[in-house]
């Protein structure tokens, strides 16, 4: 367990810091589509790295709102409007498919939201059809969906698994009905350990439970609980994010503020212990949030540095590929650089309808970002870095680099100084209490984060 000490450390590096799901982070896409080439960007991640095809659909309707969210999302549009949407993303498919090198296999296809199993399934069928027809997915292509498990049943997953989906993650996020109610959420009808087990028979893997931490009405005790259900519940991976509180952003969320919640000192105690529990149940730790069984892909990956991050979550550097992203508001992510389309469903459904790919904003990544997104990898998937390494790439600016590592080390040392990583050299490793802040120890290297000081108003939620 952490001592007092150790706790009160993690605090003090509690910052409001990005995610890191992507760098630069989402609000610096700021670019207009002609500015960043999005076009050439698109052609050309025909010829590098990451070599595989990832394709993202997203299915952005829920039945009603988690006051929660953080997500694009919309509640309550009709079944006519919904349909509409799901052709549009088979047509943004034909327009996107004649510019990807077919030959390039793709080796993850993922359905998020949103709540992907709440539309009819003919329509994510008729878009897995399309990409199998169209493009090369490899036999063993992980086909994943994010599901409401409220709306979930044995026979719904078994269609999925008919269709051709082989992993699942389920938003169950606590199993206590009174936080549930409180954040708008219903129980499910079907408990998770029968939707994981038949799952399994089916062929799914890597099946995945989702948890929040910091809700309303949640404790140290209550999550618990919370955790050993989730164990019980027999996923082959946990995800435990802390609420990530913006309603400067999302203006739902301030509804959740007068309601009691953990203070920080208890969320942290909260994140501390499940940590300990899931690792005494055998999981492993994936990066900042996730947890996988020993035999599970992610964390065979994890013990040979094979990990990789991108919108989805965790996945291996075996099956990362170049990202191409379908539907309103989402964001392909390709090696030069993150392309986001129109988030207005409308402006979405116009453009797509008119013969045209809907990008919006983009950011066309220069060298320096690419250097900066290696050391930021490191530290967040396999939780070490070699700085100057990844600084040894073509193009970047002699000068840029000396201030920028004079600026890295002086960010670093009170983290050092505090114990949360190790630097020896050019190798920089985060220790045990390292992981809790390791959104604050990557900040360090962030050269686009602008001190507190200086922000007119926070951007980010806290990391724990
Ligand atoms: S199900 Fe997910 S996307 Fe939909 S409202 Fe709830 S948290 Fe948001």
């Amino acid at each position: 367990m952490a001592t007092v000490s150790g706790l009160d450390i993690i605090q003090k590096y509690n910052w409001q810091v990005p995610r890191y799901t992507s760098y630069p982070p989402a609000p610096y896409f700021t670019q207009a589509p002609g500015e960043a080439r999005t076009t050439d960007m698109i052609l050309r991640s025909n010829r590098v790295g990451p070599r595989h095809a990832s394709i993202y659909f997203h299915v952005p309707f829920c039945p009603k709102r988690c006051l929660f969210c953080g997500c694009h999302t919309e509640i309550g549009r009709p079944g006519a409007f919904i349909r509409n949407y799901m052709e549009t993303m088979e047509r943004e498919l034909d327009l996107l498919i004649p510019m990807l090198d077919r030959n390039r296999s793709v080796t993850q296809v993922h359905f998020g939201g949103g709540t992907p199993n709440a539309v009819p399934f003919a329509y994510l069928e008729g878009l897995i059809g399309k990409l199998k027809s169209s493009l090369t997915v490899d036999a063993d292509a992980e086909i994943a969906i994010e599901c409401d498990p409220n709306l979930l049943n044995l026979e719904k997953v078994l269609e999925l698994g008919a269709m051709g989906f082989n992993r699942l993650s389920i938003g169950i996020q606590d199993f206590d009905p009174k936080v549930l109610e409180a954040v708008n959420r219903r129980f499910p009808k079907t408990a998770p350990k029968d939707i994981f087990r038949v799952a399994r028979e089916w062929g799914f893997k890597g099946n995945n439970l989702d948890l929040i931490y910091g809700l309303p009405y949640q404790t140290t005790e209550s999550f618990r609980i919370a955790i050993a259900k989730a164990i019980d519940s027999g996923p082959d991976r946990i995800s435990l994010f802390p609420y990530a509180h913006v309603p400067w952003v999302k203006g739902h969320q301030g509804r959740l503020q007068d309601l009691p919640m953990a203070g920080i000192q208890e969320r942290l105690e909260i994140a501390w212990e499940s940590r300990e529990s899931l690792m005494h149940a055998g999981f492993v730790p994936i990066g900042m949030d996730h947890f996988a069984l020993p035999d599970d892909e992610l964390a065979i990956a994890a013990r040979t540095h094979g990990l990789h991050r991108n919108f989805q979550g965790y996945c291996t550097s075996a099956r990362a590929g170049q990202v191409y992203a379908l539907g309103a508001s989402a964001i392909s992510q390709l090696h030069e650089g993150y392309i986001q389309n129109a988030k207005d469903l409308d402006r979405y459904l116009s453009a797509v309808n008119e013969g045209r790919l809907s990008h919006e904003t983009a950011y066309r990544m220069r060298p320096q970002d690419m250097a900066v997104r290696n050391i930021i990898n490191g530290l967040l998937c396999d939780g070490e870095a070699r700085i100057e390494a990844s600084l040894d790439a073509e193009g970047l600016d002699a000068d840029w680099k000396r201030e920028y590592l004079e600026a890295s080390k002086a960010n670093l040392t009170p983290l050092l100084a505090d114990g949360l990583a190790i630097l020896d050299g050019d190798f920089i490793r985060l220790t045990g209490n390292g992981h809790y802040a390791s959104r604050a120890v990557a900040s360090a290297f962030d050269p686009m984060l602008k001190p507190k000081a200086e922000q007119d108003r926070p951007r980010y939620s806290q990391a724990l």
